[in-house]
């Protein structure tokens, strides 16, 4: 029997395609990297998964999860043909267990609806993508994801309990359990977070959940100093205030939100820093108060504190502009997601902002540079003309040279989108050694190399 008329056998032909038009719409993500899958199957049971792996085992055939495709790295994208498991018909949550501060979920359930769900129990899961409305859990935690408020409460490494995985021979495993802690054995759930695919598929999830702070607020700081308003961030930190977010936005990030919204009207100065507190009433009105005087004594001129839900989520809409905002710059040019998310450690963000200034000028392209500051994690905007094939040189060449400055930094070259295929050329500069032991463990646990092959640069 051929492969497709077993695929049919295991998921019913509605849910399995091999049609060149269905296929076109898996061959890539939300980078600009492509790869066409021979076929595309929609599980909706760990069963119906391990079935698919097994036979794709048996024939040596490529196996690549999809979430929602919204990763920038490529991870999703199928570069040796093979199957692509669309996860998003494995989209339930099962329990929702608030007196064990935890939820079981399938991996394919959207990022929002999960945190819609929890909010009538007053309870969120914090990790908080800019993707949160269209990414899944699933790829969340095989891209070992996080977000607007990682600095204060960690990323999604911090929140998972338990994964239940088909490995790449059909058997299915759980890596930890229903408890908080466990000294038991090695920490496969860790291995699994990050592993981007090629260890394993993730088909449930048991995630810790956290109480729903009770009052927040957001402080807005505008500066006439690239610089110093990279300086204020680690400066917040060492007055022992932990804000639960701190965005950046530089002057060219600031220009194109406020071509994009008009209404906006963020004054025009070199950088602005939006930072929210949270937790109990009081603690959140004094915590906002030092934190607008220590923007204050760092040089920030027109700084003002929101309390009201409506002016935060004012604020917030105009900080998640920042990713689309970037063609309002360049009309007629194309956002390409490449060395968009380097992250440094906090007293080096300084310098790394000035070395994109640099690079933005070496290589005559404008670039924006926003990001969840308060970890490190800085994003960059580039846009071009897609057909021009010089502007693709340039825009290669500047994207490594960020990539190749944070390392110098001692920074990453993915704070949170993962390595997929558009950063494995940097993973042997930034391990060393420990790039063997992931190859070794990849060979010891799937030695025909089935699962997302061609990814994390270990091949
Ligand atoms: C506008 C925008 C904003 C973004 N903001 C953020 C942000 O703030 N923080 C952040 O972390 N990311 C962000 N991202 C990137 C992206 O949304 C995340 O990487 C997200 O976690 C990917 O989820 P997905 O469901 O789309 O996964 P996909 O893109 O489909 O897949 C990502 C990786 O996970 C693997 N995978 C998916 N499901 C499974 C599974 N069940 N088992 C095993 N492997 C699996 C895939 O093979 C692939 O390697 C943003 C993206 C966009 C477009």
């Amino acid at each position: 029997m051929d492969i497709f008329t077993r695929l049919q056998d295991i998921v019913t032909s509605s849910r399995v395609s091999n049609d060149p038009a269905e296929l076109y719409c898996y061959s890539s993500d939300a980078s600009y990297i492509k790869g066409t899958p021979d076929y595309v199957v929609m599980p909706r049971t760990t069963a119906e998964v391990s079935d698919i792996v097994e036979l794709a085992q048996e024939n040596r055939i490529p196996v690549v999860a999809r979430g929602a495709g919204t990763g920038l790295a490529g991870g999703a994208v199928p570069l040796c043909g093979g199957i692509v498991l669309d996860m998003s018909r494995m989209n339930r949550i099962l329990e929702i267990d608030i007196r064990n501060l935890q939820v079981l979920v399938e991996p394919g359930l959207v990022h929002a609806d999960l945190n819609r769900a929890l909010e009538p129990y007053g309870f969120f899961f914090p990790p908080d993508p800019g993707s949160s409305e269209m990414c899944t859990m699933g790829g969340l935690i095989a891209n070992r994801g996080s977000g607007m408020r990682s600095v204060k409460y960690g990323t999604v490494t911090d929140y998972v309990l338990d994964l239940e995985v088909v490995m790449p021979d059909g058997a299915v495993i759980r890596t930890g359990g229903m408890v908080m802690k466990s000294a038991s054995g090695y920490d496969l759930t860790s291995l699994m977070v990050g592993s981007e695919g090629t260890l394993g598929i993730i088909t449930l999830a048991r995630l810790k959940i956290h109480p729903l702070p009770e009052a927040r607020a957001a402080v807005l700081a505008h500066f006439n100093d690239l610089e110093a308003a990279g300086r204020t961030v680690p400066a917040i930190m060492e007055k022992g205030i932990m804000p639960s977010a701190c965005e950046l936005m530089d002057s060219t990030t600031i220009k194109a939100v406020n071509m994009y919204d008009a209404n906006l009207a963020i004054p025009d100065c070199e950088a602005m820093l939006l930072i929210e507190v949270d937790g109990s009433p009081c603690s959140v009105e004094s915590g906002a108060a030092r934190v607008a005087g220590c923007c204050r004594e760092l040089g920030a001129f027109n700084v003002t504190i929101a309390f009201s839900e409506a002016e935060m989520k004012e604020l917030w809409a105009a900080r998640r502009l920042a990713g689309a905002a970037v063609t309002r710059l360049n009309p007629g040019r194309t956002r390409v997601y490449i060395g968009e998310d380097v992250a440094v450690p906090l007293s080096a963000i300084p310098e790394m902002l000035r070395e994109i200034r640099n690079i933005s000028k070496r290589h005559g392209l404008t670039i924006m540079t926003y990001g969840h500051a308060g970890d490190g994690n800085l994003h960059t905007g580039m846009a071009i003309d897609t057909r021009d094939r010089e502007q693709w040189e340039v825009l290669k060449k500047a994207a490594d040279d960020i990539h190749r400055a944070a390392l110098r930094l001692h920074g990453t070259v993915s704070g949170e989108h993962g390595i997929g295929s558009a950063r494995g050329i940097y993973m042997n500069q930034e391990h060393g050694g420990a790039l063997n032991v992931m190859v070794s463990i990849k060979r010891a646990l799937d030695p025909h190399n089935i699962m997302n092959p061609l990814k994390v640069g270990l091949e």
